[in-house]
């Protein structure tokens, strides 16, 4: 559990620093921001809610994504 939220700590700089403010799904700025721990992409809350009501997977690389993997980020 502490390796994951390491690893969230690092993805909340990254997107601080402004390399990806933006989710790539619907091209706007985050307003709720989560993270799949299958492979750490981050997207809005909607647009990742919206992906997995169709399937269970990523809408960025298609890797097998659960709801329960979402984490939330705090920027
Ligand atoms: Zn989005
Ligand atoms: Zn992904």
């Amino acid at each position: 559990m502490e390796a994951l939220k390491a690893r969230i700590r690092e993805l909340e700089k990254q997107i601080l620093r402004g390399d990806r403010y933006k989710c790539l799904i619907c091209m706007d700025s985050y307003t709720m921001p989560l993270t799949s721990i299958q492979c750490w992409h981050v997207h809005c809350e909607e647009c990742w809610l919206r992906t997995l009501g169709n399937k269970k997977l990523c809408p960025q690389c298609n890797t097998i994504t659960s709801p329960g993997d979402l984490r939330r980020v705090y920027l």
